[in-house]
């Protein structure tokens, strides 16, 4: 019985597949369990790092199945965006035609590896079936004020020929293609997902016992909620006033002048009719062109200059000149800043190279600040001084005294800012949804009619070279009728960022397939929220921030009854090929399928989770391949050399009768004790690797035990039981060689079907126990006592045993330590 992974895996996959095995349903009285894995790109290839993420999905569907879940495990394909358009321009064939030529390869990747997925479910976001529920939430959107279109400056990436989100860009780069965005002005569709700031921050709460520690605290700061006030400043010699947010109300007493973003819509009337107006609109021409990720960074030379302009400092009545600065952006806060030298740094830099007023109003305790000799900004605690009736107050305290000041006098208010902006998502790109909006002469910016939905994506269409979107260009699709006049109208040709897709595909599962809504209410309302998703840390803001977001939107407009998506979030380590990220460049990629082809896919499997608990990188070795199939080996020869001896019998069944010698007792306690960690290792924090360890262990004991026990009935039954446990406790992990074995031990029905087995206390528990004996540390002897004997009982066996009396003979005992179930060492001297 040669073990040949190939026909053996494949038979099963096939007879999964045939009987619908892994099909769900949303009606049973079973407990519901939905376990999902961010579902791929379809670039073309499954590479290792998906291999590492969905075995991890697979274990934790199989084994919740043998918990007696009812399990939810569904795959699809995230199938609109840039790559398929762009290596399809380079292939000179139709990203459709690319994506799900890519999508039929990978598809009978993962169905290699023997996923227990509901199939059945599958979807792919860039079909009209799916999409078309996107484009009616952007109509529920339009109505709700949810989505609207403005003009301002934009991330845009030359390479991608497109717009990016605030959350695509990432330090000033590209997040897909690394090149360095630029700023351009454009009208776009923006989602307010600013609207939901304090509950998207608020929530985070509740998934702090599911979600990693780190993921939780990247959204807080991303949202970047700052509770301050609004001081309002009055200018001089006019009307109108300049309104500021500050966090640092309490130093109000020492802003000295004002700062101004160039893009500030007072710029023009402060400088109007003044000598310096000609000065003041070259910066604000060339500031305005500067990258706004550079105009942000700690390192930007502060630039400035003066507008001619004054306001008065509500709080001392003394003038404040209006400086343009170059680090102050239009987009935060109010785009402008009361400039507090003293006691902010870059306000201290800007004082200093302008030589601008300075004014301390907090002082450290015992000690006095002196402007003159200052190196850098007080920015720490300390009391108030030059503040009025505020002297005195530590400035903790001051700033709620002096909010409530500006409440009481009408200067300002309490309020709070965040750092999180509302979400573009017009793409300037073919391969994306079509935004469902009409351009009309007459009616203006006219949404859809649901009944002309879906608006759909033309397939025949010249794709541009340079990435350009043909879609302006094909007269099929931009020129329309305007759904309300009736009259010509022009379709919006940007489409839908692909994070849209992306941020509602796992509760489409659940309805996979309806084509007269987007959900089955009945279905949705059973299986989320997610139970456990798993996926990369990469996603920490982008993804899993959208998809927060757009569960509690459409919610609120009556979609869903739910606040957060994802109970439980793993998000698993890379796989490294000497250290490093695998990559085409560097030529250091391990190719799955050529790895299943030598060793199998439960060997593939099997070493993603042994190799590092799941949360961790880990470095892909040819030895830990080599070993893990070495261990199934190991298994196969050992099912193969008892094919006369184990009985069809399932895990956990021996009982204490059967198990009458030392030997079959100790297999017996090992089984359930293996089958006690293992559970617990898996159920806790999803530690594989050691469950795997302690399976290995109890193989080890197999092997050691066999020749002892096949010899009695009693014996047998022992071996048997302990045989099945191991193929039960494996199953999860090698699915294959698990159901194969127990097909050729004879035991009915299909492993797959088998429950998660159940240790005993019994079985577990020990009559006797070996307790070691050592004198001075040197071991002497053992000695056996009853399960459970108190300390004193062990040490008197300990030192009547033979060996050890007469090593006691001729000198003094000193102490004796007594470590129950362990040792005995005597101190002897
Ligand atoms: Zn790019
Ligand atoms: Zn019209």
């Amino acid at each position: 019985m040669k073990y040949d992974h190939q026909s053996i895996e494949i038979k099963w996959q096939r007879t999964w597949e045939e009987s619908g095995t892994f099909h769900c349903d949303h009606h049973s009285d079973k407990p519901k369990y939905y376990v999902l894995e961010m579902f791929p790109y379809p670039s073309g290839n499954i590479h290792m790092g998906h291999v590492r993420n969905y075995s991890i999905g697979d274990v934790v569907a199989r084994f919740k199945r043998m918990q007696g879940f009812n399990v939810l495990h569904p795959m699809g394909w995230d199938a609109f965006g840039l790559p398929a358009e762009n290596a399809a321009i380079k292939h000179g064939t139709h990203p459709a035609k690319w994506t799900f030529s890519n999508i039929d390869n990978m598809r009978s990747q993962l169905r290699r590896l023997g996923y227990s997925y509901d199939w059945r479910r599958e979807l792919a976001t860039c079909t009209p079936e799916y999409y078309r529920w996107e484009q009616q939430f952007f109509l529920r959107f339009f109505e709700k004020g949810l989505v609207y279109r403005k003009q301002a400056p934009q991330n845009w990436c030359p390479k991608c020929h497109t717009v990016l989100a605030n959350e695509q860009v990432i330090e000033g780069l590209c997040w897909r293609c690394d090149s360095a965005v630029e700023q351009k002005n454009l009208t776009q569709w923006f989602l307010r997902i600013t609207d939901y700031a304090e509950e998207l921050l608020a929530d985070l709460d509740k998934l702090e016992a599911g979600w990693p520690e780190r993921v939780v605290s990247m959204q807080r700061n991303w949202i970047g909620k700052s509770i301050g006030a609004e001081i309002v400043f009055p200018l001089e010699n006019a009307d109108s006033s300049i309104t500021v947010f500050t966090t640092r109300q309490d130093t109000v007493f020492g802003a000295t002048f004002m700062s101004l973003a160039p893009e500030h819509p007072l710029v023009e009337q402060l400088i109007d009719g003044k000598p310096e107006a000609p000065a003041v609109r070259a910066f604000v021409e060339r500031i305005r062109n500067m990258d706004r990720i550079v105009r942000q960074s700690d390192d930007l030379e502060k630039e400035g200059v003066f507008t001619g302009a004054y306001c008065v400092n509500p709080f001392t009545g003394h003038r404040m000149p209006i400086w343009v600065a170059n680090f102050v952006l239009a987009e935060y806060g109010t785009g402008a800043v009361m400039a507090v030298p003293a006691h902010d740094q870059r306000d201290f830099e800007f004082a200093r190279k302008y030589d601008l007023p300075m004014q301390v109003v907090i002082q450290p305790e015992g000690d006095a600040l002196d402007t003159a000799a200052m190196q850098a900004a007080w920015t720490e605690a300390g009391l108030l001084v030059n503040s009025g009736e505020f002297d005195g107050l530590p400035n903790d305290a001051a700033k709620q005294k002096i909010a409530d000041s500006l409440e009481a006098s009408g200067k300002g208010r309490r309020t709070v800012n965040y750092r999180l902006r509302d979400w573009n998502i017009s793409r300037q790109r073919y391969w994306g949804a079509p935004i469902p909006v009409v351009y009309c002469d007459t009616c203006g910016v006219v949404a859809e009619k649901d009944e002309n939905l879906p608006v759909l994506l033309p397939l025949e269409v010249r794709t541009h070279e340079d990435g350009r979107s043909p879609l302006p260009d094909t007269p099929e699709f931009a020129d329309c009728i305007c759904p309300k006049c009736g009259g010509k109208g022009r379709r919006e040709t940007d489409t839908m960022d692909t994070f849209v897709e992306s941020s509602w595909y796992f509760a489409r599962y659940t309805s996979a397939g309806k084509n007269d809504g987007a959900f089955d209410p009945a279905a949705l309302k059973y299986w989320m929220p997610v139970d456990q998703y798993i996926g990369g840390v990469e996603h920490a803001i982008l993804h899993l921030l959208y998809s927060r977001f757009f569960v509690k939107a459409l919610r609120d407009c009556g979609y869903m009854d739910l606040d957060e998506p994802f109970a439980n979030l793993l998000t698993q380590g890379m796989v490294l090929k000497e250290g490093a990220k695998m990559s085409k460049s560097k030529g250091n990629v391990v190719d799955p399928t050529e790895m299943i082809a030598r060793y199998g896919a439960d060997t593939v499997r099997l070493f993603c989770l042994f190799a590092a608990p799941p949360e961790r990188d880990f470095d892909w070795s040819d030895s830990g391949i080599e070993g893990s199939y070495r261990f199934i080996g190991r298994i196969w020869r050992l099912a193969e050399e008892l094919s006369g001896v184990l009985m069809p019998v399932k895990a956990c069944s021996a009982t204490a009768a059967d198990a009458a010698t030392p030997q079959a007792k100790d297999l017996r306690n090992k089984e359930h004790a293996t089958v006690r960690k293992a559970g617990a290792d898996i159920s806790d924090r999803f530690q594989f690797n050691t469950a795997i360890a302690a399976v290995m262990e109890l193989v080890n004991a197999l092997y050691l035990a066999k020749d002892e026990l096949s010899g009695s009935e009693g014996g047998r039954r022992v071996l048997s039981s302990a045989v099945a446990t191991a193929l039960t406790l494996l199953s999860p992990i090698t699915p294959h060689l698990s159901e194969e074995l127990w097909e050729v031990i004879g035991n009915a029905g299909r492993i797959t079907d088998e429950p998660w087995p159940q240790w005993s206390e019994e079985a577990l528990a020990r009559d006797e126990e070996t307790i070691v004996v050592q004198i001075n540390g040197k071991l002497r002897g053992r000695v056996s006592v009853p399960a459970g004997a108190d300390a004193k009982a062990i040490e008197a066996a300990a030192l009547s045993e033979p060996n050890v009396a007469r090593h006691l003979e001729d000198v003094t005992v000193r102490k004796v330590v007594v470590i129950p179930g362990k040792l005995v060492n005597v101190v002897v001297g």
